[in-house]
């Protein structure tokens, strides 16, 4: 697991200079090695070396050696990332275009030796036309904080030492490569990602493991809450201001014969759209949530997405819009960032079928039916469930082994002669440590008895109504928790966590 740390070079009017004239040299570099590596289709490395290493070397002997071998690898690497989109039908120019570059310092042309053993580095030495140079650095929190790292021995510093240039400020880009922690996990957690929210439940494990006896049965109710993303929400947002824009620059782009050249292409277009930021709005909120489902250690548990999982769930939908708005959704990097932080504070993510998982009552291990409202599903044993949290329990379930053929193979019979059974066995992850699988099935026992022992308190819930503006294609009314609901004891919370999962008493309604 890999952090980069930016840190800004202080820079003087001479050694501006001089960078400026190596960042020339190394862009010009990789600019034709990448030309002929693609015109040529030569894209390996030690090949390009051999045609090119010599002369660059007489065309620019101020360049360090070593500079000279990086540009032509960076160079390999464009030519070989562009074939490869061009192959899929992603590019549409003959040519990359390199704007910039990254200048990769490897571990014999910068001090590294002497950089990795200080207590505090504010220098680096680095090897630049004339000789070596020492640049001091302005090292800023982030930078300390990885730097602790290294020295308690979480964290190594990769040899490699970038330097960028943005606008006029030069960077110094330090690698480094965290080891994963080994934490006993403190929680278990669920999660669901849905086109405006993320559904979760958490269960924590307080107690040791080890003493099931003492577990405190008011601990065991796991937490149900959503965590509200509004991807599909900013989507549709975003798609009218494009819109607006499209329209406001249609006369610009007016051709003789009454037709539009196509608009979103254009310079004057991208201009506008960049000012939305978008993507760095999103960015954000997986960064949000990956956060919220790491912060305790733990097990952390999410159905397995396909390759491509917004192709899958946009099947049999209809309507463009709502098309465009599950595309928009970030399942693959919100998968990817929480599997990120997971790693780096000694989380495990595992992954489930996603096979029934908001079909079955979590409760009953009954076959769910369909209500008016998209979100609602209705039990056999006259309440309702919310599909996001059928699902997320349900996920639990899966980690447990007994549940799992009773809860996902109730029609055992007719299935058994058409199933590919290997296909499903074993998916419940072994991997997931037994004495926490045993908490689990505790904790869900207790939650499925809380419901069947108190059919009152069932009937006490507040019904799950459609007309609470809920039913918008997917995207339904906000969640009520402001955040983190905890359900644990109490008659209050009991009616609270009804209401949150939606079960309700519709058997005389
Ligand atoms: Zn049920």
């Amino acid at each position: 697991m890999r952090r980069a740390v930016a840190v800004e070079l202080e820079v003087t009017k001479e050694l501006n200079k001089l960078l400026y004239s190596v960042e020339a040299m190394y862009l010009n570099i990789v600019r034709e090695v990448v030309v002929y590596a693609i015109a040529n289709n030569v894209t390996n490395p030690t090949q390009l070396q051999r045609l090119f290493y010599r002369k660059y070397r007489q065309e620019y002997p101020s360049l360090n050696s070593q500079l000279v071998i990086q540009a032509i690898r960076q160079a390999s690497e464009i030519a070989k990332s562009f074939i490869e989109r061009k192959k899929r039908g992603l590019v549409d120019k003959p040519y990359p275009e390199v704007k910039a570059v990254s200048i990769r310092f490897v571990i014999t042309t910068w001090n590294y030796e002497q950089f990795v053993k200080s207590i505090a580095p504010v220098r680096i030495t680095i090897s630049l036309p004339g000789g070596r140079r020492e640049v001091w650095i302005k090292p800023h929190k982030r930078f300390w904080l990885y730097w602790w790292k290294v020295l308690s021995g979480e964290a190594g510093l990769a040899g490699t030492l970038i330097v960028k240039r943005r606008t006029n400020k030069w960077y110094a880009i330090f690698v480094f490569e965290l080891k994963p922690k080994d934490e006993l996990p403190q929680s278990v957690v669920a999660f669901d990602i849905n086109e405006n929210t993320v559904a979760v439940s958490r269960i924590d494990i307080i107690a040791t493991i080890d003493k099931t006896a003492s577990w405190n049965r008011r601990y065991l109710m796991p937490q149900l809450y959503t965590i509200r993303t509004d991807f599909g929400r900013l989507a549709k947002r975003y798609e009218r201001t494009r819109n607006a824009i499209t329209e406001r620059l249609k006369p610009l782009y007016a051709l003789p014969n009454g037709k539009y050249v196509s608009i979103t292409g254009t310079r004057e277009f991208r201009k506008h759209v960049k000012g939305l930021r978008e993507w760095g709005r999103k960015v954000g909120r997986v960064r949000q949530i990956a956060n919220e489902l790491t912060k305790t250690p733990g097990i952390i548990v999410t159905e397995e997405l396909g390759e491509n999982p917004q192709e899958s769930m946009i099947n049999g939908i209809g309507k463009d819009e709502l098309r465009h708005r599950i595309k928009q959704t970030p399942f693959k990097s919100i998968e990817k960032a929480v599997e990120d932080k997971a790693l780096e504070r000694g989380s495990r993510i595992f992954h489930v079928s996603s096979y029934r998982n908001s079909r079955v009552c979590p409760i009953h291990f009954t076959r769910l039916g369909e209500t008016n409202d998209w979100h609602t599903l209705k039990c056999p044993f006259g309440h309702l469930v919310d599909r996001d949290h059928a699902s997320v329990m349900n996920m639990f379930w899966k980690l447990t082994s007994e549940a799992w053929t009773k809860a996902f193979w109730w029609d055992l019979k007719s299935l058994s002669k058409n199933m590919n059974w290997r296909k499903h066995e074993g998916k419940s992850n072994p991997l997931v440590p037994h004495e926490i699988v045993k908490y689990i099935h505790a904790t869900l026992k207790e939650f499925k008895a809380s419901f069947e022992q108190s059919p009152a308190v069932l009937a006490r819930g507040s019904p799950m109504n459609p007309a609470r503006g809920a039913n918008e294609d997917w995207a339904r009314a906000p969640p009520r928790s402001k955040g983190t609901l905890t359900l644990q004891g109490g008659e209050e919370a009991r009616s609270d966590l009804l209401r949150c999962v939606g079960l309700s008493d519709v058997s005389n309604g």
